[in-house]
């Protein structure tokens, strides 16, 4: 790393080769399946053939309810799944600083990219997490030492990620800190004396430190009023502006759609809808049922909720894990359905439809006008 006096974003930035594949993606997920083995034998279905591509100077929003399995497969990227878990298909990340790990010791490489899911847990520690890919974490608390200050934690980071020493360093925390909204008369607590929004912020700050070429955000607006979403969101829209990936896991639609480019649903371990954002909160707005229904539940909108609640991952019903859910569910739904164009759906809501799912119309009229009479 580059020794100097400039503010840490500054210094990071320079010192980042952006290297990757010439279409400009960053991170192409393939596949990717996580399971836990629970006692007794239990299996929970976790993730299920998670498949994307994220390019530079792109945001894309994972979006879905609570334990829908998007932080599992953030965590899966970045190797810190629990000891009974185990993870399939491919996560190759393109690009960044560390270009020994293509090809070398404990890579798990493929064309180039590194295979997140492969990498050994060294390559993991010493070359990706924190470097390549930065992490804003879900349980800040949990991820701050609780016995070092955020001063202490901030600078340590910055001192080792861009070399700064000295006043130089003093100035450069202080800077990173600001740029999370992280209060500097707060920067000499402990991670015990700050609230969950501090702690957010302070879990933020340390994240954006390595100006890393992907960032995964994991609910990075927990705790925060909307003024604060709104500041996060939008220095976190900078990373992504400058040229880098950003992934953010989130059930704040509003932050989704302030922030995203794409946005990804998630629903019972498996993506149901993958689009751009224009598209799915403006039009002809999204074609899942389920997706549709988490849009239609925001006060600003329907204030419908989704009817029902979500099944449990290990136990989930055959076909499509909405079905119970779902008035436009059929004999066909019987079989999960493919991600086609976009939508997993047997029966997905033709573009600009009002129907909410379990609010009205079951959507039988509108699957006959669009042809697809009542498949069986
Ligand atoms: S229509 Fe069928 S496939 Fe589509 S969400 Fe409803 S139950 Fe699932």
């Amino acid at each position: 790393m580059t020794q100097g006096t400039a503010p840490a974003r500054t210094t990071a930035r320079e010192t980042a080769p952006q290297e990757g594949r010439a279409d400009g993606i960053l991170l192409a997920v393939r596949e990717l399946t996580v399971r836990f083995r629970m006692r007794g034998g239990r299996e929970i279905a976790a993730v299920t053939d998670a498949s994307f591509d994220l390019a530079a100077g792109e945001c894309l929003a994972l979006v879905g309810e609570s334990g829908c399995g998007k932080s599992v497969l953030a965590s899966a990227l970045l190797g810190l799944l629990p000891g009974n878990a185990r993870t399939g298909g491919r996560a190759l990340l393109y690009g960044g600083a560390a270009r020994h790990t293509d090809g070398g010791p404990g890579g798990g490489t493929a064309s180039g990219g590194l295979d997140l899911l492969a990498a050994d847990e060294a390559t993991l520690a010493r070359t990706v997490r924190g470097r390549r890919v930065g992490l804003v974490p879900q349980s800040p608390a949990a991820h701050l030492t609780p016995v070092r200050t955020v001063r202490a934690q901030l600078s340590e980071t910055v001192r080792e990620l861009t070399g700064a020493r000295g006043p130089a360093l003093a100035e450069a925390t202080r800077a990173a800190a600001e740029r999370a909204a992280f209060p500097a008369g707060h920067l000499d607590r402990y991670p015990h004396q700050l609230s969950g929004g501090l702690a957010q912020r302070a879990a933020t700050a340390l994240a954006l430190v390595a100006d890393a070429p992907l960032l995964l955000a994991d609910e990075p607006t927990t705790g925060l009023d909307r003024e604060l979403v709104q500041r996060t969101v939008d220095e976190l829209r900078g990373h992504a502006d400058d040229g880098r990936g950003l992934l953010i896991i989130t059930h704040d639609l509003a932050a989704a759609e302030r922030v995203a480019d794409r946005v990804a649903v998630m629903y019972a371990g498996r993506i149901v809808e993958l689009c751009d954002a224009h598209a799915f909160f403006g039009r002809p707005g999204p074609r899942h049922p389920y997706a549709r229904g988490l849009l239609e539940a925001l006060p600003e909108r329907a204030f419908v909720p989704v009817p029902g609640i979500p099944p449990e991952l290990g136990d989930l019903p055959e076909g499509c894990a909405f079905a119970p859910r779902c008035a436009r569910a059929s004999a066909a739904c019987a079989t999960v359905p493919a991600l086609t164009d976009g939508v997993a759906c047997h029966h997905p809501v033709a573009p600009g439809a009002p129907t909410t799912p379990g609010a009205g119309p079951t959507g039988a009229a509108e699957r006959e006008n669009a042809g697809e009479g009542s498949a069986a």
